[in-house]
């Protein structure tokens, strides 16, 4: 059974996003770690969580897509957001031991002009700095659509970050329809060479889970602007293609679609059809 659900807001707790999900005919789902603008989290309600994961098994929710703040940016020129960031990465991912062996996905970072090596080296230096032997988490550098001075574009960039990561088997790749087309892969008429070439400089054991977003923009775009399933550029057809591809159909899928829960509720069903 296809393992898809969507991005639900948090703020009700835990099992308020397992019911979310279930209602919505999701079987995993994302959500923000804390206000996706930064700033502190709520403290972890521990009988919320133990519900929850009671929940979670009765309804076979799995595979969780956490969503790190878009202010975590670990390869700023200011040394204090820097600092920030980390701090944020270091706290989420204790908090997501609470929910243990699900994912914690983030965008690599924007280098705000210092250069792609510098960032990349920074971001490199944060991760190190911050995984740790016992964490039951996998963390996930998402594909980035290449807008400003982002970070993780191509899949050389990703690589070059994974293959520098000391607990490599901590780390791995989220990959983002939007951001690859809008970052110059084509996947509506070249879906198994963009496969192949990930799996060449990356490779697809490290892929562990999808964002399923249309796009607003052509190819190569790099602006970085989601549509709904099959009203943008990448269309509908491509985009079940992505869901039963034999590489990826058993990952989860995960919609940043710009819906409401009716929306989301259709667009999962309708990819279940696929
Ligand atoms: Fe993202
Ligand atoms: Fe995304
Ligand atoms: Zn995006």
């Amino acid at each position: 059974m296809l393992r898809i659900g969507c991005h639900l807001p948090s703020s009700k707790g835990y099992l308020a996003m397992g019911k979310h999900a279930v209602k919505l005919g999701a079987n995993t789902f994302a959500f923000f770690t804390r206000n996706p603008r930064g700033g502190a989290a709520k403290p972890i309600d521990e009988m919320d969580v133990k519900a929850f994961l009671d929940y979670a098994k009765a309804h076979d929710i799995d595979r969780l897509v956490a969503h790190a703040p878009y202010t975590m940016n670990l390869c700023s020129a200011k040394p204090e957001i820097r600092q920030f960031g980390k701090e944020m990465l270091q706290d989420d991912l204790r908090r997501m031991e609470y929910t243990p062996n699900q994912y914690y996905n983030f965008h690599p970072g924007s280098h705000t002009g210092q250069g792609v090596e510098t960032g990349i080296r920074q971001i490199i230096d944060a991760l190190n700095e911050s995984l740790f032997p016992e964490q039951s988490t996998t963390v996930l550098l998402e594909t980035m659509a290449g807008k400003g001075s982002e970070i993780g574009r191509s899949f050389e960039e990703l690589h070059e970050i994974l293959d520098s990561i000391t607990l490599s088997e901590k780390i791995g790749v989220c990959l983002d329809t939007c951001h690859i087309w809008e970052g110059g892969y084509d996947i509506i008429h070249n879906l198994d060479d963009v496969l192949n070439e990930f799996d060449h400089i990356i490779g697809l054991s490290r892929l562990y889970a999808v964002h399923l977003n249309d796009s607003m923009n052509p190819l190569s775009a790099h602006k970085d602007r989601h549509q709904k399933i099959g009203q943008g550029q990448i269309g509908a057809e491509a985009l079940r293609h992505v869901v039963t591809h034999p590489v990826l159909r058993d990952l989860p899928f995960i919609l940043e679609t710009p819906n409401d829960d009716e929306g989301y509720a259709a667009e999962i069903a309708l990819l279940r059809k696929a």
